[in-house]
Parts: C-alpha cells; sequence; structure tokens
C-alpha cells in the first residue's frame, strides 16, 4: 500500500484518474473508460467541459474568494437567478453550500428554525424513511435509514429522527394488493408515526422523490406524494425533498418532484447542481419560510466558510446554462428511454435480474438469487462488487451498492451516464454492462 490518502478502502490503492474527456476517463492503467455512471450520479455534462472550464477561469481571474459575513458575489446571484427563473414549484429562494450532506443539514436546521420563528418551538421531531440516504453528516445520517451506513454511528445519533417504510413496490407492496392499496397503507403508516410523536411536534417529513443510494433508482407509486403532501399539510409539518441525487435534470424534467405534481417547501440539489467541475450543493426555499424570517429574527442562523463560493457559483452556473441551452434534458429523456429499452432486452429476462428500474438517465438493476423468492445473494459475495469491477475491465464505470433489504444486504447497480450521452454511448455501457453482469455471475463461487 502507497496511498498515504485515508481511501475509501486502506486495501487497495484505486487506479488514479488522470484525465477526462466528454463522455471517458483515463486511469493511470492506461485505460479509457466510459463514465456510465458519472461518478455517483454526479458528473452530468461528463469531463473536461470547455465551457464550464472557461467560467472557471474567468471567474478566477475575477475574484476566488469573499466572505459572506460581507458580500455577495456575481456568479452566485446569476445562479440562484438561473436556478430559480420559471421555478414550478413557488421556490423563491437559493442557499448555496458544498456538498449534499450540507444541503440536508441545513434543511433540517432551515425546518426547525421556521418553527421556532413562527412560535411552535415544539415542533422538534423529523419523519424519514427506512430505505433512504441522506448522506454522512451526523444531521443527515441521523435522518437517513440506510442501516449499513448508520450502524455503527447509531449511538451518537440524533433521537429527533423517526421511520416510516418508503415506496418500494417491487418488494414491499403485497401480492393481493393493488397499487392504491399499497399507498394507502403507506400513508396510513405515516399518519399513525405523527400519532404517535403527537403531530404538532413534527417539524418535517423528508424523503427522496427517486431514492439513489439505497435502493437504486426508486421512483414512488403515482399518488404516493399528493398522499405525503397531505398528510404534512393537515399537521402544518413541512415537506422536504432530497434531490441531491435525483435532481437538476437527472430524471428528465429539471426536479424530480415535478413528475409527481407535488413540490416541497424545501428542496435540496447538489450533484448535478455543479455536475462535478466544483463541490457544490444547496437548497431552494418556499417564500412562507423566507417571509417568517424576515418577519422574525431576520435570518438563517446558519452557514458555512464557503458558502455560495465564488467559483464553485461560477462552475454550477455554467453547467446550468449549457443543460438549459443545449436542450439536454431532452437528450437526458430521449437517451433514457433507449438506455431503459437496451437494458430490457439485454438483462430483463436475465434469472439473477429481478428489477430493472428508473427514470432519464438514472436506471437501476437489482440483482436476486432467485427471481421468484426475490432472495438476495450471500452478502458475503458482494455480488455488486464483483459487477463494478467486470465492468471496469470491459472499461466501464458503474455505481454498486449494496441496499438494505429486510436488514440484509441486496445488490443493486446504478447506472446514470451524463446527459451528453450519444446512441453510440447507450450501446456501449449496456453492452460493456450485460458482459459484466454474466461475468461477476459466472465467476461466484
Ligand atoms: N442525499 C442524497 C439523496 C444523496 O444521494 C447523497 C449522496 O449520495 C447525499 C444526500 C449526500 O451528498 P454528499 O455526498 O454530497 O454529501
Amino acid at each position: 500500500m502507497r496511498s498515504r490518502l485515508l481511501q475509501r478502502n486502506l486495501r487497495i490503492d484505486p487506479p488514479l484518474a488522470l484525465t477526462g474527456q466528454g463522455m471517458l476517463i483515463h486511469d493511470s492503467n492506461g485505460k479509457a473508460v466510459i463514465d456510465g455512471s458519472g461518478g455517483a450520479a454526479v458528473a452530468c455534462l461528463g469531463h473536461g467541459h470547455p465551457r464550464v472550464l472557461e467560467a472557471m477561469r474567468a471567474q478566477m481571474d475575477r475574484l476566488s474568494y469573499a466572505h459572506t459575513a460581507l458580500y455577495s458575489c456575481e456568479p452566485a446571484e446569476q445562479l440562484a437567478d438561473m436556478v430559480l427563473e420559471g421555478e414550478p414549484g413557488g421556490l423563491t429562494h437559493l442557499y448555496l453550500c458544498s456538498s449534499g450532506s450540507e444541503g440536508v443539514e441545513a434543511a433540517l436546521k432551515l425546518a426547525r428554525q421556521y418553527f421556532v420563528e413562527i412560535g411552535q418551538p415544539n415542533r422538534r421531531n423529523f419523519i424519514a424513511r427506512r430505505q433512504s440516504y441522506h448522506g454522512n453528516t451526523l444531521g443527515a445520517l441521523a435522518a437517513g435509514g440506510n442501516m449499513m451506513r448508520r450502524a455503527i454511528y447509531q449511538p451518537i445519533l440524533s433521537d429527533a429522527f423517526h421511520h416510516v417504510s418508503a415506496c418500494y413496490a417491487y418488494r414491499d407492496r403485497r401480492d393481493d394488493e393493488s397499487d392504491a392499496q399499497y399507498v394507502a397503507r403507506l400513508a396510513a403508516e405515516l399518519e399513525a408515526q405523527f400519532q404517535s410523536l403527537g403531530p404538532d411536534t413534527v417539524a418535517a417529513f423528508i424523503a427522496e422523490p427517486v431514492v439513489g443510494a439505497t435502493l437504486g433508482c426508486v421512483a414512488a407509486l403515482p399518488g404516493y406524494f399528493q398522499a405525503v403532501r397531505a398528510i404534512c399539510d393537515r399537521h402544518g409539518a413541512l415537506l422536504i425533498l432530497d434531490e441531491v441525487m435525483s435532481g437538476m435534470g437527472r430524471t428528465g424534467t429539471m426536479h424530480a418532484w415535478e413528475q409527481e405534481g407535488v413540490p416541497p417547501d424545501i428542496q435540496v440539489v447538489a450533484k448535478g447542481l455543479g455536475g462535478g467541475y466544483q463541490p457544490i450543493g444547496g437548497i431552494m426555499i418556499g417564500a412562507k419560510i423566507i417571509d417568517a424570517l424576515r418577519d422574525g429574527s431576520g435570518g438563517f442562523m446558519h452557514g458555512h466558510t464557503y458558502q455560495a463560493h465564488p467559483i464553485a457559483s461560477a462552475a454550477a452556473l455554467a453547467v446550468q446554462q449549457v443543460i438549459r441551452e443545449e436542450g439536454l434534458l431532452e437528450n437526458v429523456r430521449a437517451m433514457g428511454a433507449l438506455l431503459e429499452q437496451r437494458l430490457v432486452e439485454r438483462l430483463g429476462n436475465h434469472r439473477h435480474v429481478g428489477d430493472i428500474r428508473g427514470r432519464g438517465l438514472f436506471w437501476c438493476a437489482e440483482f436476486v438469487a432467485d427471481r421468484a423468492s426475490k432472495a438476495v445473494f450471500d452478502p458475503a459475495l458482494k455480488l455488486n462488487e464483483r459487477i463494478k469491477r467486470e465492468a471496469y475491465e470491459r472499461g466501464l464505470a458503474c455505481y454498486p451498492m449494496a441496499g438494505t433489504i429486510d436488514g440484509k444486504r441486496g445488490d443493486h447497480v446504478i447506472l446514470s451516464p451524463p446527459y451528453i450521452a450519444r446512441p453510440a454511448d447507450i450501446e456501449a455501457i449496456v453492452a460493456r454492462f450485460g458482459d459484466a453482469v454474466d461475468a461477476a455471475i459466472a465467476g461466484l463461487p
């Protein structure tokens, strides 16, 4: 082991990513790899986009940093205007930070502050979903339900977070239930959670519109988010939607919630905001919260040294301009349809693929030992990791994960290519992915 960086795995030195161009990353072993997942659904414009690089250089020449206690800056102001321009949910303000987890922390704290400002300080509880991931900082981790990520930190997580089931029809809808009955059951579970906590103690319900890093691209059934919104409204709680992974165009609409028709009070964004060109995340906020702060204490009791950073904002501004000016949402929808079609053709009948699901350019295959019983593979086999390795051998980067299914680990692999993908890229991604799946399963002991 040579690396003195604390890597994710202390036993393996990963290759160095040396250069990136468009859909490709070139590594220190001389390998060119298609970035079939944009990292973790981050690199929405691929790598080395000239307009983004130029915008960053230009901003560096003008101003690298100014503290927000004294100043705002041009690119952050322009980014707020661009992101909020024509925003269909009535969200009026943008707070900028440096990651998805920071965005979730800001959302939770803002919800809490809002209720203090309007004279409801007893609202200290948050309801989230068991199958969810909201980030790795302590507040975000407490909100998330991913048991594998939470396990060793459980004793130091806040007790203000409570969990209900996510909407995961593939595994959790009973055979004798219709979609509507399943949604009604989930709504009843959420209502019961409000009642057991005391409805006037709940600040917010937080959920991912399309679950990312815990289940892999699971969208809710029609009617679910309407039911959730109605329950929050009935009890005066806020709805926070975490679109860190699924937002900013990834699912084919700018915001994933648009496909549900249910706008949130606070929306968290990150990955697709800056496309990985700079670390940046943020929250979009509705007018009633801003008004309460403006009429109350006068400001958000929160902040970070690097919030609304000029170069990060300039990079994100350029990313957002490119998405809008180059019609990339249309490309996400068209290439997403092709990706779905090819995945279903290649793996739809595979005896170890239980489910293929997703939206836009956000697709996942869930692997099962047995299709009929949906039994998971032995976690010790780490099938998702094996698929990642076989795919990399074949020149494809994908995003594997072990979800939590009934307390056990399940195997999922996400494909979330950049929005600039062309049909030939999609064909190559699915061809390499299909071969990797076959090779990984053939190689199981
Ligand atoms: N929320 C969701 C839905 C995510 O998928 C992630 C990261 O994968 C986060 C929050 C945390 O973001 P970050 O890793 O940038 O802190």
